[in-house]
């Protein structure tokens, strides 16, 4: 192969012997991952809400972010379950830029694997320590979801890799709720195969074993908008976009029909000021419909301490790096704002 092997890594049994999980944590894993099931099963009537950066770019401020939604979470959790978003790894449309802290755990430095696998555990574990929020993340290279598996609420497989096999077999043997996101392209028979795929038993190969996945009940439709053949955004969180994916459930055997909102991506155009319009058109098509009310489980928004995006190296404390994010003032009148209309 044209490629050095620079080192070998520690396997994620090693990495987690070294950074453990307290019983504490543990405890507030189990019961968190427990509400959020009930969510999509329809024992609990709470909106999910994951939210939370494009990227974790640095642990400072994603720690700060994540403290400032506790006390909001306060006052609204009677109603809403919030789940931060920690996105460790990014996908990248052509390949280049930041790549995720997987990668570079300091964004101006180089690319740093060892440093990056901690760097990300170490994050995930400190929201759960500090905060009590058991957090999401993409996964985005299935081979390296055992490095987080004791930790995370939630796991999303993105626009660019719902189409891939490993992805939705690895899914299936995942413990918590996954989320497929439409492909780019739009296509609803994609995600939903993916779906299907998740939730079936299957024996494969995972980082050099024979396995054997039991089936993940819990995974289902993230809507995250796409891309026309002539390059235009194409949103489907409205009424009609609903209606069709319920119908499209209708036709199939699938457990625990849901969907989650995506309202930034190709839902917001990129234009993260959008997404509260998003959420109560949304809050409005559930209100109109029982079926789809059942349906929408929830919302996944991009947001931070600071509006908007920055270029990597401009080093604005809390603003993204990646994609455009509503600020931290504009969030949390938005938790309100939704709180009330529930
Ligand atoms: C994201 O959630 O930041 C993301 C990369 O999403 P998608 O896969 O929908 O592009
Ligand atoms: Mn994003």
């Amino acid at each position: 192969m044209n490629m050095d092997f620079e080192r070998r890594l520690a396997i994620p049994a090693e990495i987690k012997e070294q950074y453990p999980l307290t019983g504490k944590v543990n405890n507030i894993v189990e019961q968190t991952r427990a509400e959020i099931k009930a969510v999509f099963e329809g024992r609990s009537d709470k909106l999910l809400l994951i939210i939370g950066p494009c990227s974790a770019d640095r642990e400072d401020s994603v720690i700060d972010y994540i403290s400032r939604l506790v006390p909001v979470y306060e006052k609204v959790k009677e109603k809403i379950l919030i789940v931060p978003r920690i996105y460790t790894n990014k996908p990248r449309t052509t390949g280049d830029g930041y790549k995720g802290m997987l990668h570079q755990p300091d964004p101006n430095g180089k690319p740093d694997m060892i440093k990056g696998i901690i760097a990300t555990r170490h994050l995930h574990m400190r929201a759960v320590a500090e905060t009590g929020f058991v957090c999401a993340d993409e996964m985005l290279y299935p081979e390296n979801y055992q490095y987080l598996d004791d930790i995370l609420g939630y796991v999303a497989v993105g626009a660019r890799s719902v189409e891939d096999q490993q992805h939705r077999l690895t899914a299936s043997g995942i413990e918590v709720p996954v989320g497929m996101k439409n492909p780019t392209s739009g296509d609803y028979a994609v995600m939903l195969n993916a779906i299907s795929a998740a939730q079936h038993q299957h024996t494969f190969i995972y980082r050099g074993w024979e396995v054997h996945s039991e089936g993940n009940e819990h995974c289902h439709a993230i809507l995250r908008g796409s891309i026309s053949k002539h390059g235009n955004y194409v949103q489907n969180y409205h009424y009609e976009d609903l209606s069709r994916l319920y119908d499209a459930y209708a036709e199939r055997n699938l457990k625990n029909p849901a969907v989650i909102i995506d309202t930034n991506h190709a839902n917001s155009g990129k234009n993260p000021f959008e997404q509260p319009r998003i959420i109560k058109d949304v809050l409005h098509s559930s209100n109109h419909n029982e079926h789809i009310k059942k349906l929408v489980k929830g919302f996944m928004v991009e947001s931070y301490i600071e509006d908007g995006c920055q270029k990597v190296g401009e080093d604005v404390y809390g603003k993204s790096i990646t994609d455009p994010c509503l600020g931290w003032e504009k969030t949390e009148r938005l938790i309100y704002d939704i709180a009330e209309k529930l």
